[in-house]
């Protein structure tokens, strides 16, 4: 399933996050949260990732793919596959599949496990780097991160976690948020918010300069399909769709 991610300074779909979905055939649809543990602990999330992206490939080869070159996506990357020894020929397979469509990759990296920052793990982030490939540090502000991490890491995004989002309300804000978006930027670094669900925490973080959006808001995660009818009517829209919001209205802080 893609999920949009939507630039806040022009209001239009620039990429998508890829989730994983495992629909049984008896009991429906069995949530990524229930299953990947398990793909992790049987070591099978390499495989599941590469199956993944070649879905992904297959949907680009579609004949009523309209998503421009430059389109980004977004793939959740285990720490267990990162750690596993044929990694590195996995991203430079990958990397050349998404550059010959002119399509841009990002690996996404959960701060909710640690990763021990090793000589290995140091080579393989640079083999990213190398094939083109961007890295975000996902689910920020729930983990493990500190700085030396982040500077080893040395991520094009950080994604700040649903839970921080959820924090914004019509009448209270919260002051993490803004720090944060200003500690990435002082690094270089886009900020990514997720979990967006209402137009006051949207207004909120284009004040504070956030760089995109993902969240119900804008879209569920949805099949390539619906995705590229959502992404078609964006390009129709995006004059239409969210105007800037009038400075008076945004919430104190
Ligand atoms: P994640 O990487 O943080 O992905 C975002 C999750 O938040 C997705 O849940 C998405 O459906 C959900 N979400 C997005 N917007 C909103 C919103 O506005 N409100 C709320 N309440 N939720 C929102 P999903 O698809 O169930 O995935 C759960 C987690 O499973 C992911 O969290 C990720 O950690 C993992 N996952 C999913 N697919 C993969 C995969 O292919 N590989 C790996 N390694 N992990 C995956
Ligand atoms: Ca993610
Ligand atoms: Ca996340």
């Amino acid at each position: 399933y893609y999920q949009p991610i939507v630039c806040a300074h022009s209001n239009r779909v620039i990429g998508a996050e890829i989730l994983a979905r495992w629909e049984h055939p008896e009991i429906g649809f069995v949530p990524p949260d229930i299953f990947i543990p398990v793909a992790e602990k049987t070591q099978t999330i390499g495989l599941m990732t590469e199956n993944l992206l070649r879905r992904v490939i297959a949907d680009c080869q579609r004949p009523d793919n309209v998503l421009p070159a430059g389109f980004i996506f977004n793939v959740n990357i285990s720490h267990s596959h990162l750690s596993a020894s044929d990694f590195g020929t996995f991203a430079r397979e990958f990397a050349a599949h998404f550059q010959k469509f002119g399509q841009k990759l990002t690996f996404e990296f959960t701060e909710n496990e640690q990763i021990e920052i090793n000589g290995d793990i140091l080579q393989k982030l640079e083999i990213i780097r190398e094939s083109g490939i961007a890295i975000s540090l996902d689910d920020f502000g729930t983990g493990f991160s500190n700085l030396s991490w982040i500077t080893s890491l040395s991520p094009d995004s950080i994604k700040i976690d649903r839970m921080f989002v959820n924090q914004i309300s019509p009448n209270a804000s919260t002051p993490l948020i803004s720090c944060v978006i200003d500690m990435a930027r002082q690094m270089g670094i886009k900020t990514v918010a997720e979990g967006v669900e209402h137009d006051y925490q949207v207004a909120w973080l284009q004040e504070h300069d956030i760089d995109c959006f993902q969240g119900y808001f804008y879209s569920r995660p949805l099949t390539f399909g619906d995705f590229l009818d959502y992404f078609r009517q964006d390009v129709m829209t995006q004059h239409l769709r969210m105007p800037p919001l009038p400075r008076d209205i945004s919430l104190q802080h």
